[in-house]
């Protein structure tokens, strides 16, 4: 079932593009119950990351409800709020991030501020094919 749903927020992440650049297209699904309940993925600079986007399109409760996205939720505030620490917010039951993040100013601290919360963090999940998709578009050494 994880494999499914991150292989949704994938297809959807198609969508950013090109209008989130400079960030990178990232998808996510927000799955309580078996059922995808919101889906979002990057707005244009200064407007929702992934993660956001879908928190904007479901008010319910996320306490048995799961979190998918491509990338790991960026830990900073930059243009907009942290999505690592707007997750944390609303209490999911799981996050389950596809790779993490090589921008110097997250590179695991997103997965620590949920991890923090009590969030329960899974990645790997479909890394191959998000790697393939998504690793020219994040920060390069
Ligand atoms: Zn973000």
């Amino acid at each position: 079932m994880d494999k499914k749903f991150m292989a949704r927020a994938l297809l959807i992440s198609q969508k950013a593009l090109p209008d989130c650049q400079p960030n990178p297209p990232v998808g996510c699904v927000i799955v309580c119950d078996g059922e995808i309940v919101a889906e979002g993925y990057t707005r244009k600079p200064g407007e929702y990351h992934a993660e956001a986007d879908a928190l904007s399109r479901f008010a319910g409760d996320l306490s048995e409800c799961d979190v998918y996205v491509t990338l790991e939720p960026c830990s900073f505030t930059g243009r907009t709020p942290s999505c690592a620490k707007a997750l944390a917010s609303r209490r999911p039951r799981r996050v389950i991030v596809s790779i993490l993040d090589s921008d110097p100013r997250n590179q695991g601290a997103g997965i620590q501020i949920l991890q923090c919360a009590g969030i329960a963090v899974e990645t790997g999940i479909l890394a191959d094919d998000v790697n393939i998709w998504l690793s020219s578009y994040l920060y390069q050494c």
